[in-house]
Protein backbone atom coordinates (compact mmCIF):
# COMPACT_ATOMS: atom_id res chain seq x y z
CA UNK A 1 0.00 0.00 0.00
CA UNK A 2 1.48 3.24 -0.90
CA UNK A 3 2.22 5.90 2.20
CA UNK A 4 -1.40 7.22 3.06
CA UNK A 5 -1.49 6.50 6.78
CA UNK A 6 -2.81 9.93 7.66
CA UNK A 7 -6.15 11.00 6.41
CA UNK A 8 -5.58 13.74 3.90
CA UNK A 9 -7.74 16.73 3.05
CA UNK A 10 -7.43 18.46 -0.56
CA UNK A 11 -9.12 20.41 -3.17
CA UNK A 12 -9.60 19.35 -6.82
CA UNK A 13 -8.07 21.49 -8.74
CA UNK A 14 -7.42 25.43 -7.86
CA UNK A 15 -9.77 27.89 -5.71
CA UNK A 16 -10.81 30.80 -7.20
CA UNK A 17 -8.85 32.96 -4.79
CA UNK A 18 -5.53 31.26 -5.74
CA UNK A 19 -6.06 33.25 -8.89
CA UNK A 20 -7.29 36.19 -7.01
CA UNK A 21 -3.97 36.38 -5.03
CA UNK A 22 -2.15 36.66 -8.18
CA UNK A 23 -1.12 32.77 -8.49
CA UNK A 24 -1.01 31.63 -11.98
CA UNK A 25 0.64 28.12 -12.13
CA UNK A 26 -0.38 25.01 -10.26
CA UNK A 27 3.55 24.67 -9.84
CA UNK A 28 2.34 27.17 -6.49
CA UNK A 29 -0.14 24.64 -5.25
CA UNK A 30 1.57 22.56 -2.48
CA UNK A 31 3.12 25.87 -0.83
CA UNK A 32 -0.45 26.97 -1.17
CA UNK A 33 -1.96 24.08 0.01
CA UNK A 34 0.43 23.33 3.03
CA UNK A 35 0.54 26.85 3.99
CA UNK A 36 -3.71 26.01 4.84
CA UNK A 37 -2.74 22.92 6.88
CA UNK A 38 -3.79 20.81 3.53
CA UNK A 39 -2.02 17.63 2.46
CA UNK A 40 -3.56 16.21 -0.96
CA UNK A 41 -4.03 18.07 -4.35
CA UNK A 42 -5.92 16.31 -7.36
CA UNK A 43 -4.68 17.61 -10.07
CA UNK A 44 -7.24 18.43 -12.94
CA UNK A 45 -6.55 16.88 -16.32
CA UNK A 46 -10.09 16.79 -16.49
CA UNK A 47 -10.56 18.57 -20.20
CA UNK A 48 -7.58 17.07 -21.67
CA UNK A 49 -4.02 16.08 -20.86
CA UNK A 50 -1.91 19.10 -21.92
CA UNK A 51 0.35 19.14 -18.72
CA UNK A 52 4.40 19.19 -19.83
CA UNK A 53 6.52 16.58 -18.38
CA UNK A 54 8.65 19.77 -17.19
CA UNK A 55 5.83 21.58 -15.43
CA UNK A 56 4.66 18.13 -13.74
CA UNK A 57 7.78 17.06 -12.51
CA UNK A 58 7.88 20.37 -11.11
CA UNK A 59 4.77 20.13 -9.23
CA UNK A 60 5.80 16.51 -8.21
CA UNK A 61 8.91 18.49 -6.61
CA UNK A 62 6.79 20.72 -4.64
CA UNK A 63 4.51 18.37 -3.11
CA UNK A 64 7.20 15.99 -2.12
CA UNK A 65 8.67 19.34 -0.52
CA UNK A 66 5.52 19.73 1.72
CA UNK A 67 3.94 16.52 1.69
CA UNK A 68 0.96 16.59 -0.56
CA UNK A 69 -0.42 13.29 -2.13
CA UNK A 70 -1.08 13.89 -5.54
CA UNK A 71 -3.97 12.00 -7.99
CA UNK A 72 -4.64 12.93 -11.35
CA UNK A 73 -8.00 13.44 -12.30
CA UNK A 74 -8.35 11.90 -16.13
CA UNK A 75 -10.24 13.86 -18.58
CA UNK A 76 -14.25 13.85 -19.12
CA UNK A 77 -14.28 12.22 -22.55
CA UNK A 78 -13.64 8.63 -20.75
CA UNK A 79 -16.63 6.02 -22.15
CA UNK A 80 -15.33 2.92 -21.14
CA UNK A 81 -18.71 1.52 -22.87
CA UNK A 82 -17.80 2.81 -26.38
CA UNK A 83 -18.12 0.50 -29.33
CA UNK A 84 -16.60 2.73 -31.84
CA UNK A 85 -13.02 1.57 -32.68
CA UNK A 86 -11.62 5.36 -32.98
CA UNK A 87 -13.67 6.39 -29.50
CA UNK A 88 -12.41 3.36 -27.77
CA UNK A 89 -8.45 4.53 -28.61
CA UNK A 90 -9.63 8.01 -27.39
CA UNK A 91 -10.57 6.55 -24.65
CA UNK A 92 -7.24 4.23 -23.73
CA UNK A 93 -5.57 6.84 -24.43
CA UNK A 94 -7.04 9.44 -22.26
CA UNK A 95 -6.19 7.14 -19.29
CA UNK A 96 -2.58 5.95 -20.54
CA UNK A 97 -1.73 9.99 -20.81
CA UNK A 98 -3.07 10.35 -17.57
CA UNK A 99 -0.95 7.97 -15.89
CA UNK A 100 1.85 9.13 -17.76
CA UNK A 101 1.33 12.49 -16.21
CA UNK A 102 1.05 10.61 -12.97
CA UNK A 103 4.04 9.04 -13.41
CA UNK A 104 5.90 12.35 -14.03
CA UNK A 105 4.18 13.81 -10.84
CA UNK A 106 4.78 11.32 -8.75
CA UNK A 107 0.82 11.12 -8.31
CA UNK A 108 -0.70 7.40 -6.86
CA UNK A 109 -3.99 7.68 -8.04
CA UNK A 110 -5.86 8.75 -11.54
CA UNK A 111 -8.98 9.06 -11.03
CA UNK A 112 -11.68 8.52 -14.40
CA UNK A 113 -15.35 8.67 -14.85
CA UNK A 114 -16.29 5.31 -16.39
CA UNK A 115 -18.33 6.63 -19.25
CA UNK A 116 -22.18 6.35 -20.24
CA UNK A 117 -24.71 4.23 -21.34
CA UNK A 118 -25.72 6.09 -24.29
CA UNK A 119 -28.68 4.75 -25.52
CA UNK A 120 -27.48 0.97 -24.80
CA UNK A 121 -28.96 -1.16 -22.37
CA UNK A 122 -27.35 -1.01 -19.02
CA UNK A 123 -26.33 -4.60 -18.86
CA UNK A 124 -24.71 -4.49 -22.07
CA UNK A 125 -22.85 -0.47 -21.62
CA UNK A 126 -21.33 -2.44 -18.21
CA UNK A 127 -19.99 -5.65 -19.41
CA UNK A 128 -18.47 -3.84 -22.41
CA UNK A 129 -16.82 -1.12 -20.22
CA UNK A 130 -15.48 -4.29 -17.93
CA UNK A 131 -14.26 -6.02 -20.67
CA UNK A 132 -12.46 -2.54 -22.22
CA UNK A 133 -11.26 -1.91 -18.50
CA UNK A 134 -9.59 -5.33 -18.48
CA UNK A 135 -7.60 -4.57 -21.44
CA UNK A 136 -6.17 -0.92 -20.48
CA UNK A 137 -5.49 -2.71 -17.07
CA UNK A 138 -2.99 -4.97 -19.12
CA UNK A 139 -1.85 -1.97 -21.08
CA UNK A 140 -1.19 0.61 -18.19
CA UNK A 141 0.90 -2.63 -16.28
CA UNK A 142 4.26 -0.64 -16.40
CA UNK A 143 2.48 2.04 -14.59
CA UNK A 144 0.49 -0.02 -12.10
CA UNK A 145 4.10 -1.58 -11.39
CA UNK A 146 4.80 1.54 -10.37
CA UNK A 147 2.16 1.72 -7.92
CA UNK A 148 0.09 4.17 -9.79
CA UNK A 149 -3.53 3.50 -8.97
CA UNK A 150 -6.53 3.33 -11.31
CA UNK A 151 -9.64 4.81 -9.42
CA UNK A 152 -12.62 4.36 -11.34
CA UNK A 153 -15.41 7.19 -9.46
CA UNK A 154 -19.02 6.51 -8.60
CA UNK A 155 -21.38 9.12 -10.97
CA UNK A 156 -24.49 11.37 -10.24
CA UNK A 157 -26.54 10.91 -13.23
CA UNK A 158 -29.19 8.04 -13.98
CA UNK A 159 -27.69 7.34 -17.51
CA UNK A 160 -24.06 7.42 -16.09
CA UNK A 161 -22.14 4.16 -15.61
CA UNK A 162 -20.61 4.22 -12.09
CA UNK A 163 -23.40 3.01 -9.32
CA UNK A 164 -21.43 2.48 -6.03
CA UNK A 165 -22.16 -1.57 -7.37
CA UNK A 166 -20.49 -1.01 -10.48
CA UNK A 167 -17.97 0.11 -9.03
CA UNK A 168 -16.61 -2.20 -7.06
CA UNK A 169 -16.91 -4.49 -9.86
CA UNK A 170 -14.43 -2.79 -11.54
CA UNK A 171 -12.59 -2.66 -8.50
CA UNK A 172 -12.76 -6.36 -8.22
CA UNK A 173 -10.67 -7.07 -12.04
CA UNK A 174 -7.35 -5.95 -10.44
CA UNK A 175 -6.34 -5.73 -7.21
CA UNK A 176 -4.79 -2.27 -7.70
CA UNK A 177 -8.10 -0.44 -8.45
CA UNK A 178 -9.22 1.93 -5.46
CA UNK A 179 -12.83 3.11 -5.51
CA UNK A 180 -13.61 6.68 -5.81
CA UNK A 181 -16.62 7.63 -3.39
CA UNK A 182 -17.84 10.89 -4.49
CA UNK A 183 -20.85 10.65 -1.74
CA UNK A 184 -22.12 13.60 -3.47
CA UNK A 185 -22.69 11.90 -6.74
CA UNK A 186 -24.10 8.45 -4.77
CA UNK A 187 -26.78 10.90 -3.08
CA UNK A 188 -27.59 12.66 -6.15
CA UNK A 189 -27.70 9.38 -8.28
CA UNK A 190 -29.92 8.16 -5.22
CA UNK A 191 -32.07 11.48 -4.92
CA UNK A 192 -31.05 11.69 -1.19
CA UNK A 193 -30.27 8.51 -0.09
CA UNK A 194 -27.56 9.73 2.05
CA UNK A 195 -29.11 11.24 5.01
CA UNK A 196 -27.34 9.90 7.90
CA UNK A 197 -24.69 7.32 9.54
CA UNK A 198 -26.13 4.37 8.34
CA UNK A 199 -26.78 5.19 5.47
CA UNK A 200 -22.76 6.29 5.14
CA UNK A 201 -22.45 3.02 6.87
CA UNK A 202 -24.24 0.50 4.47
CA UNK A 203 -22.02 2.25 1.77
CA UNK A 204 -18.86 0.82 3.30
CA UNK A 205 -20.45 -2.24 4.30
CA UNK A 206 -20.76 -2.78 0.26
CA UNK A 207 -17.20 -1.93 0.04
CA UNK A 208 -15.78 -4.23 2.74
CA UNK A 209 -17.88 -7.21 1.07
CA UNK A 210 -16.90 -6.60 -1.66
CA UNK A 211 -13.06 -5.33 -1.96
CA UNK A 212 -12.19 -6.80 1.63
CA UNK A 213 -11.39 -4.23 5.16
CA UNK A 214 -8.10 -3.41 3.99
CA UNK A 215 -8.81 -2.27 0.57
CA UNK A 216 -12.12 -0.43 2.40
CA UNK A 217 -10.30 1.88 4.34
CA UNK A 218 -7.39 3.30 1.96
CA UNK A 219 -10.85 4.32 -0.40
CA UNK A 220 -10.57 7.46 -2.38
CA UNK A 221 -13.25 10.47 -1.51
CA UNK A 222 -14.84 13.38 -3.57
CA UNK A 223 -17.16 15.41 -1.25
CA UNK A 224 -19.04 18.17 -1.76
CA UNK A 225 -22.63 19.60 -1.87
CA UNK A 226 -24.78 18.41 -5.12
CA UNK A 227 -28.30 19.93 -6.37
CA UNK A 228 -30.01 16.84 -8.12
CA UNK A 229 -33.27 16.24 -10.25
CA UNK A 230 -35.37 13.13 -11.79
CA UNK A 231 -32.24 12.72 -14.04
CA UNK A 232 -29.44 12.70 -11.03
CA UNK A 233 -26.43 14.99 -10.44
CA UNK A 234 -27.27 18.63 -11.82
CA UNK A 235 -24.37 20.93 -10.15
CA UNK A 236 -21.97 20.94 -7.79
CA UNK A 237 -22.26 23.70 -4.53
CA UNK A 238 -20.06 25.21 -1.97
CA UNK A 239 -20.51 24.10 1.80
CA UNK A 240 -22.29 27.02 2.70
CA UNK A 241 -25.31 25.72 0.07
CA UNK A 242 -27.11 23.73 2.80
CA UNK A 243 -29.57 22.99 1.32
CA UNK A 244 -27.88 20.39 -0.69
CA UNK A 245 -26.93 17.56 1.07
CA UNK A 246 -25.34 15.09 1.94
CA UNK A 247 -23.69 16.37 5.38
CA UNK A 248 -20.01 15.61 6.22
CA UNK A 249 -20.28 14.98 9.91
CA UNK A 250 -21.86 11.38 10.07
CA UNK A 251 -19.32 10.76 7.14
CA UNK A 252 -16.14 12.17 9.75
CA UNK A 253 -17.69 10.06 12.78
CA UNK A 254 -17.55 6.96 10.60
CA UNK A 255 -14.30 7.41 9.50
CA UNK A 256 -13.16 8.14 13.29
CA UNK A 257 -14.72 4.70 14.38
CA UNK A 258 -13.99 2.61 11.78
CA UNK A 259 -10.04 4.10 11.45
CA UNK A 260 -11.02 4.60 7.81
CA UNK A 261 -7.91 6.70 6.17
CA UNK A 262 -9.06 7.86 2.55
CA UNK A 263 -7.80 10.90 1.08
CA UNK A 264 -10.91 13.29 0.84
CA UNK A 265 -10.97 15.32 -1.86
CA UNK A 266 -13.65 18.34 -2.14
CA UNK A 267 -15.09 19.47 -5.07
CA UNK A 268 -16.77 22.36 -4.13
CA UNK A 269 -17.49 24.99 -6.59
CA UNK A 270 -14.89 27.62 -6.63
CA UNK A 271 -14.22 27.12 -2.79
CA UNK A 272 -12.53 23.72 -3.02
CA UNK A 273 -9.55 24.57 -0.99
CA UNK A 274 -11.17 26.94 1.91
CA UNK A 275 -14.24 24.34 1.87
CA UNK A 276 -11.54 20.93 2.68
CA UNK A 277 -9.84 23.24 5.43
CA UNK A 278 -13.48 23.24 6.89
CA UNK A 279 -13.93 19.31 6.36
CA UNK A 280 -10.80 19.12 7.85
CA UNK A 281 -11.58 21.16 10.58
CA UNK A 282 -15.18 19.05 11.22
CA UNK A 283 -13.46 15.73 10.91
CA UNK A 284 -10.86 16.79 13.41
CA UNK A 285 -13.34 17.91 16.35
CA UNK A 286 -15.11 14.33 15.56
CA UNK A 287 -11.43 12.35 16.68
CA UNK A 288 -11.13 14.79 19.55
CA UNK A 289 -14.21 13.75 20.60
CA UNK A 290 -13.89 10.02 20.10
CA UNK A 291 -10.00 9.89 21.11
ZN1 LIG B 1 -14.97 13.22 -11.11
Amino acid sequence: MENNRKIRFGPAGNSDSFYEQGYKSSVDMPKWLHEKGLSAYEYACTHGVNISEKTARAIGEEAGMYDIALSIHAPYYINLAAEDPEKRDKTKRHLLDSMQVADWMGAKRVVFHPGSCAKMDRKKAFKTAVGFLQEIICDAREYIEKGIHLCPETMGKINQLGTVDEVLEMCRLHESLIPVLDFGHINAMGRGRIKSYTDYMDIMNLVKNALGRDRMRHFHCHFSRVEYTGGGEKKHWTLDDVQYGPEFEPLAELIVSLDLKPIIICESRGTMAEDAVRLKSIFDKKLSIQS
